[in-house]
């Protein structure tokens, strides 16, 4: 420890903080993006909600806004924090699970991982998305798509509370009851009314699950497409199948099997036999795949499905909501994404069935538009401008069928009122406006309060 961290611990025993210089520094404004450079004034590193208290006083004495971050996944879509105290809620990472009520109560610092093998256990599942790693603050804020919320709905929907430090330290929950307003800002919204320091849900039974891949060459990635896209309209939501066109980096996280090369693989998770899947799955299964995976397992293998990357890395991304893929599409994509493409990864999720209806009860963000997610990164290698051409050619691809996005996964900067409809956005506005009149709170994806900004 230097000497100026030494200093600044003479606040509560619950907050560390550091400065630039001080060991850890770099540790701890570090994000998974590794493109993302965050230079905040100061960091702290709270252990309880006393600590992120702490360092909200201490932000406004200095004249710094406030921003939170459990993991760095989602750090790309935050503008530039200088000026800004950075909350590093990492080590806020308790979990407790009531299996009988299904209830599960987190620290903002935790990520799915910790909460994911501990419900497997026991038949239950949270709606996490394709990594474990990600932070249960950030994914649950601004919505949560993953592998069954076609069958259960956002991730953000199955949150009953939030405890959270307002920009004026006063430490609240909102829920239905008590702060009914916030608890509906929160629920989509992002981090962008406070900092969290806990958060409540709801996880969902999984007395069967039959998940897996089919592997295919990439050079087949146009058959594959044209023959999911047909499938899709006959499967159940209790079916959610992704299609991603991936280039496995030769790197040795990578496991042998997949390592340097290149496939189109369809991943799916059935919440019900191997029997009923391969059925469903027949056409696709009829395509011959190369390599087969499916089958049962512990809710636990959701975790790993995707293949997502556990480091972090450099990368640039685009997505887009469509409701459906035409064969010209699928001509230009394949071509785009197939040998020696610049996208490392092109992914295709069924979204559509719970995602499309409204819950009782809804937060912020009620339903996603379309059918298909798109998502894809490219990782630059050596000048990146061949990367970025990629990109903005998918996006040239999917402009005309395009009938939305998904926040969490537009990582860059942007006017957030694209992502909601107009009396959403005004809502928002106003509880902004209630809970951090002078905007001092910076989530990601920036709401600005109702008087302006
Ligand atoms: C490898 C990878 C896989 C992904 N897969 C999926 C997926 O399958 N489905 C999906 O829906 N999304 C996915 N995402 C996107 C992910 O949901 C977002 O990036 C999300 O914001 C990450 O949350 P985090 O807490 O881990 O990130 P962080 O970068 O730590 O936080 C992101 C934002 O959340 C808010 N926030 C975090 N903590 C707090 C807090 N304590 N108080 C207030 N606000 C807070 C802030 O606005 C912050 O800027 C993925 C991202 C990556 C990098």
């Amino acid at each position: 420890m230097t000497d100026t961290e030494a200093t600044r611990r003479t606040g509560p025993s619950s907050l560390r903080l550091l400065a630039p210089g001080d060991a850890g520094w770099d540790a701890a404004r570090a994000t998974f993006n590794l493109l993302d450079d965050q230079r905040p004034d100061l960091i702290a590193l709270p252990e309880d909600a006393a600590g992120v208290a702490a360092a909200v006083a201490l932000a406004r004495g200095e004249g710094l806004r406030v921003a939170a971050q459990s993991t760095g996944h989602g750090a790309a879509c935050r503008h530039p924090l200088d000026g800004a105290l950075l909350v590093n809620t990492s080590r806020m990472n308790a979990v407790a699970v009531d299996a009988g009520s299904r209830r599960v109560r987190v620290g903002a610092g935790a990520r799915w991982r910790d909460v994911a093998p501990r419900l497997s256990d026991v038949g239950l599942a949270g709606l996490h998305g394709s990594s474990l790693g990600v932070g249960l603050a950030g994914y649950s804020l601004g919505g949560g798509v993953g592998w069954l919320t076609r069958r259960h709905g956002l991730q953000c929907n199955a949150v009953r509370a939030v405890e959270l430090v307002t920009i004026d330290g006063e430490h609240l929950r909102a829920d239905a009851d008590h702060h009914p307003d916030l608890f509906w800002a929160l629920r989509g919204g992002g981090g962008n009314f406070g900092i969290v320091t806990a958060l409540e849900f709801d996880a969902v039974q999984v007395p069967e699950l039959a998940s897996g891949a089919y592997f295919f060459p990439v050079e087949r990635t146009a058959e594959v497409l044209h023959t999911w896209s047909a499938l899709l309209p006959s499967l159940p939501e209790a079916l959610t199948t992704w299609v991603t066109v991936m280039h496995f980096p030769p790197s040795d996280e990578m496991p042998p099997e997949v390592r340097g090369r290149s496939f189109t693989i369809l991943m799916a998770a059935h919440l019900g036999s191997e029997r009923e899947a391969r059925r469903l799955l027949r056409p696709l299964q009829e395509l011959g795949p190369m390599r087969d995976t499916l089958g049962p397992q512990d809710p636990l293998a959701l975790g790993a499905l995707a293949m997502d990357p556990e480091s972090p890395l450099p990368y640039r991304s685009t997505t887009a909501l469509v409701d459906g893929l035409p064969g010209g599409a699928i001509a230009a994509l394949a071509a785009l994404s197939g040998v020696g493409s610049p996208l490392t990864l092109v992914q295709f999720r069924h979204v559509g069935g719970a995602l499309s209806r409204r819950p009782d009860g809804a937060g912020a963000r009620a339903t996603l538009p379309g059918e298909i997610l798109v998502f894809s990164l490219a990782i630059p290698i050596g000048p990146d401008t061949e990367s970025i051409a990629a990109l903005e050619r998918l996006d040239d691809i999917l402009a005309p069928l395009n009938v939305g996005e998904y926040p969490n996964l537009v990582e860059h900067p942007v006017d957030a009122s694209r992502f909601f409809d107009a009396p959403t956005w005004a809502r928002l506005r106003e509880v902004k406006a209630a809970y951090d009149p002078a905007d001092l709170v910076h989530g990601n994806h920036h709401v600005p309060t109702a008087a302006g900004g």
